[in-house]
């Protein structure tokens, strides 16, 4: 079931109690990153994002928060110009403290967060959907068949629009 109203935590104690939530977030609440896409395909998309976050008190040197992130976005694919699918799934690790850590590597798989009374958790998946989101989105290896069909239709770069309305005919 999605949340609505935003989402904020203690990220300290969250850590510290270790607690869990999980749940769904709608695109149109994640501004930056419905415009980012609404540029692309300019009209409404449904999208998944889905989410877990869990406190871990010991699993590091300090409390820290795991996240996993398992989303599909819209986009248009750079080759066929089709509407497609972005698949992603991340999970990240942040160490929660007051300052960086001492001896913090960035190039580490761990991250790190400013210890927040109200750590607005859509907005940190929101920036890392924004960074993981590929700049020029193509079918998958998997899905490439639909590229080389949607291309042979008409021969050279299609029209987005056109060719949705040649599908939307087709399955009529
Ligand atoms: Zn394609």
């Amino acid at each position: 079931m999605a949340i609505m109203k935003p989402l904020l935590i203690n990220n300290l104690e969250f850590a510290v109690s270790e607690q869990i939530v999980s749940g769904s977030v709608e695109l149109t609440s994640l501004q930056r990153l419905n415009d980012l896409l609404v540029l692309k395909i300019e009209r409404q998309q449904t999208a998944k994002i889905h989410f877990t976050l869990i406190g871990e008190a010991k699993k590091f040197s300090q409390p820290s928060l795991h996240l996993t992130i398992d989303a599909e976005l819209p986009a248009i694919c750079q080759r066929c110009l089709n509407e497609m699918k972005v698949p992603l799934k991340l999970d990240f690790d942040y160490l929660i403290s007051d300052s960086e850590p001492a001896g913090f590597d960035e190039s580490d798989d761990l991250d790190w967060l400013e210890s927040a009374r109200e750590m607005h958790v859509w907005e940190v998946i929101e920036d890392e959907l924004l960074i993981a989101f590929p700049i020029a989105p193509v079918h998958s290896a998997v899905n490439q068949q639909e590229c080389i069909q949607y291309t042979k239709q008409s021969g050279e770069k299609p029209n987005p629009f056109a060719v949705l309305k040649d599908f939307a005919k087709k399955s009529s």
